[in-house]
């Protein structure tokens, strides 16, 4: 590692992900001596933990890969349209090893505090291990779904089974053949694991207390010679991905949700029109109308004609009468599936819908609720994430004045200025902190943006002599006016939903829509007229 003194550095990065290696590479190419502190004993952050059967990338594998190096993107292979977790986590690696970025990475170094030293304008990050970095920049690379949460359910401790976390799956797998198995959690994690799990267990009892509206979607591999063609044109490719507002261009499950807007309402539709859809588009032709994101009436009448679509496919009634969801389609984030549906037309599969009663406790032999008792040998928790601001919550971080972040967030809610900074915390970075793209966006293509706008801020910085930039508290609040501005007629902010995108999912989280939705063109040009300014809202000095 390339330090000046014990611990000394230009910048320090926190992770190890996708953004903690672009940031590495970029800001050591700028002239900066960079290290990153990695908790993990692996490159990869939550795409190397999320190891669970069926992991899988929404986004297609071309574009769900990093653009700023041609060799790298002509060099991978990748086998299928819709990358899994296994080879998103190869390519991670790959990537790694393929910039040599390993030796300014130090695994094993779990962050846990960090103080912004006044008289120094320089960050003292202290680990768990009781090492102490010193440097004038933070990056913070933690990752936007990188703390799981855990439930607090009664008698979690007390099963004598296997308990398992989507969030931290075993390197080495886990054998389901012949056991009872309980999964409890239906969002994007438990909609992937549940038809994988459904054949490998001999019973499977899904507790869903949120049913998923998903569409399903075909992945496949990659015909012969099919991603050569696909490379060949990868200028166009990127170009198309730069202009559009999700950062990927080819089908995604972003991009199915941006076409429904341009469809005719659900409203003027006549009652053989909206049957037609069903008959013809399953769940798709269900949802697919154009008033449902700012329409609360229209979204009910489609998530009817969404429950005719799932009664369709699902056999018993009463199962398919459970599956229909009672939150507004589109307040969480878009989940895509392969054969969800027709997963509860299996014998060994057993849907329980808490709406109908709760979980009341984990027992040692498994599941109570009020509508009964399930005895399961293997009890997998699919249950989510503390999104956007719950990895830097988790670290006591310091800023001016000794104002700690985390109750910055949780008095104010997600605060920051571009998702780039928090004001009070001078030179400290966030990669998609909340009120960034991140949420609703290709997430790889958003990074990227912020990574290089973060190491031209700081070569800038440098250039001019400047010591520390924070985000001006009015620069601040006009930012959060603005995202909350642009999602306060849709129904991402419906009081009857509770998503990760506005912490509704997390027991006490203040609640705030954490993204922006104007699409990352609009928001890059933002950025990129801001730095031109001279880093207007931020105070330089
Ligand atoms: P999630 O969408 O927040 O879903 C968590 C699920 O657990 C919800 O169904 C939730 O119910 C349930 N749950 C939580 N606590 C519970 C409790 N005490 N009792 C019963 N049910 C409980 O989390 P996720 O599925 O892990 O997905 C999070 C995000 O990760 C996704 O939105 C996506 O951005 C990303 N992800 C992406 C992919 C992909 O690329 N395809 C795959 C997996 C994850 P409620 O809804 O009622 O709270």
């Amino acid at each position: 590692m390339s330090a000046d003194g014990p611990g000394h550095y230009d910048v320090l990065v926190i992770g190890a992900g996708f953004s903690g290696l672009y940031a590495l590479h970029r800001l050591r190419g700028l002239g900066l001596r960079t290290l990153v502190l990695e908790k993990a004993g692996e490159v990869g952050g939550t795409w190397a933990v999320n190891r669970y059967p069926g992991a899988r990338c929404d986004i297609e594998s071309i574009e769900y890969s990093y653009s700023f190096s041609e060799e790298i993107q002509q060099e991978w292979v990748w086998t299928e349209t819709m990358p899994a977790q296994p080879e998103i986590e190869s390519y991670a690696n790959f990537v790694a090893d393929r910039l040599d970025l390993r030796g300014d990475i130090a695994l094993h170094t779990e962050v846990i505090a960090m103080t912004f030293d006044e008289p120094s304008s320089q960050w003292r990050v202290r680990t768990r291990c009781g090492q102490t970095f010193v440097a004038p920049f933070v990056v913070a690379a933690s990752g936007i779904l990188s703390v799981p949460l855990e439930p607090d359910i009664a008698g979690m401790d007390t099963f004598a089974g296997t308990s398992l976390f989507t969030g931290r799956w075993p390197r080495d797998g886990v054998d389901l053949g012949g056991q009872r198995v309980a999964v409890i959690g239906t969002g994007s994690t438990g909609v992937q694991l549940i038809p994988v799990v459904a054949r490998d267990a001999a019973e499977l009892v899904v507790f869903q207390r949120s049913p998923a509206f998903t569409l399903p979607w075909r992945v496949r591999p990659f015909e012969p010679g099919e991603l050569d063609g696909l490379k060949a044109g990868y200028a166009e490719i990127r170009a198309a991905q730069r202009a559009h507002p999700v950062g990927a261009a080819r089908l995604s499950a972003f991009s199915v949700l941006l076409e429904m807007l341009a469809r005719p309402p659900i409203k003027s539709a006549t009652p053989q029109e909206r049957s037609r859809a069903v008959e013809e588009h399953g769940v798709l032709g269900a949802l697919n109308w154009g008033d449902v994101f700012f329409d609360i009436e229209a979204n009910r009448m489609a998530t009817e004609l969404y429950g005719e679509a799932i009664a369709r496919i699902v056999d018993d009634p009463d199962t398919a009468a459970a599956l229909v969801p009672s939150h507004p389609f589109a307040c969480k984030r878009p989940i895509i599936d392969q054969g969800y549906y027709e997963t509860f037309n299996r014998d060994n599969v057993t849907l329980v819908d808490l709406r109908r009663g709760g979980i009341e406790a984990v027992t040692p032999t498994g599941i109570d609720t009020e509508q009964g008792a399930f005895e399961v040998d293997v009890i997998v928790y699919a249950t989510g994430f503390d999104a956007m601001t719950g990895a830097l919550s988790r670290i006591d971080i310091r800023g001016r004045d000794g104002v700690a972040l985390r109750d910055v967030w949780a008095d104010e809610g997600p605060v920051s200025y571009l998702g780039l900074q928090v004001a009070g915390f001078p030179n400290l970075f966030t990669v998609q902190g909340p009120g960034s793209p991140a949420a609703a966006t290709n997430f790889i293509a958003a990074l990227e943006h912020h990574v290089e706008w973060i190491g031209d801020c700081v070569s800038s910085l440098r250039a001019q002599g400047y010591r520390t930039i924070e985000a001006l508290p009015s620069a601040q609040e006009e930012w959060i006016e603005h995202t909350t501005s642009l999602v306060a007629p849709t129904v991402l902010v419906h009081p009857t939903c509770n998503s990760w995108y506005n912490g509704g999912n997390v027991p006490g989280k203040k609640r705030m829509y954490m993204g922006y939705t104007a699409g990352l063109p609009e928001y890059r040009r933002r950025c990129e007229e801001i730095a031109a300014g001279g880093y207007t809202g931020f105070k330089l000095s």
